[in-house]
């Protein structure tokens, strides 16, 4: 027999490469600064079991792309999709790629859409914050100022909106902590540790693959 779990981790591996310090991704900034920094300085190769849910939000990408492109929806164009952007900071580059550039045809605007998949979009009350802080980053960057987090559920294809618009305080609050990192990690200094510091985002440290590390505040 065929072991196919086996061929999809084959299928979707990628080579490992460490990250470079000071050049940095929107995605990441959000999340504990203590984790992104421990991702510099003590790389990890990606485990199956998350290459794989990385995949999938591929996939649902893939199939939001379709939805936006259908011809049976004309109240809305997509212009564009995965495009690449650029931030340039104080001795640092962010750079990344935006989901998707949209117009919504009745009233001629332009919307950045980022696309997350979820377990339940039931759930989804808010969006995670981290996720509104890389959207603020793509509409400060490209200069488009209406912004929506589209949640789509990964197991009965239900979404969610959140209307996310330009924020210039909320953008200078996320290209600030890139600036705080980019420090950090040129100086060698050990960030607090961030996750922990919250209730609310305490769980976080559950999933961490550097939790021994930072349990032991090592370096
Ligand atoms: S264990 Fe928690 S506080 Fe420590 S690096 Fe990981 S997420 Fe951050």
């Amino acid at each position: 027999m065929i072991d196919f779990d086996k061929m999809i981790d084959n299928h979707i591996a990628r080579e490992f490469r460490a990250k470079t310090v000071g050049r940095y991704y929107p995605s990441e900034i959000g999340g504990c600064i203590r984790k992104v920094w421990y991702g510099y300085k003590h790389p990890l190769q990606v485990k199956p079991d998350l290459a794989k849910i990385f995949r999938l939000g591929d996939i649902m990408h893939d199939f939001v792309v379709d939805v936006l492109k259908s011809e049976k929806n004309t109240n809305v164009e997509l212009l564009k999709s995965e495009f690449p952007f650029k931030l340039e900071g104080d001795g640092f580059l962010i750079s990344g790629r935006v989901d998707d550039l949209i117009i919504v045809n009745e009233s001629g605007k332009s919307w950045i859409v980022e696309v997350k998949s979820t377990k339940s979009v039931d759930y989804i009350k808010e969006p995670d914050p981290k996720y509104v802080t890389q959207l603020q980053l793509y509409l400060h960057a490209t200069g488009i100022h209406n912004g929506m987090i589209l949640y789509v559920d990964k197991t009965n294809l239900k979404s969610k909106i959140f209307v996310e618009n330009y924020d210039p305080a909320k953008a200078a609050d996320a290209l600030e902590r890139f600036s705080q990192l980019h420090q950090l990690l040129t100086q060698n200094l050990l960030p607090v540790a961030e996750a922990k510091k919250k209730d609310s985002t305490a769980w976080l440290c559950n999933y961490c693959e550097y939790s021994d590390k930072c349990g032991k505040n090592e370096e």
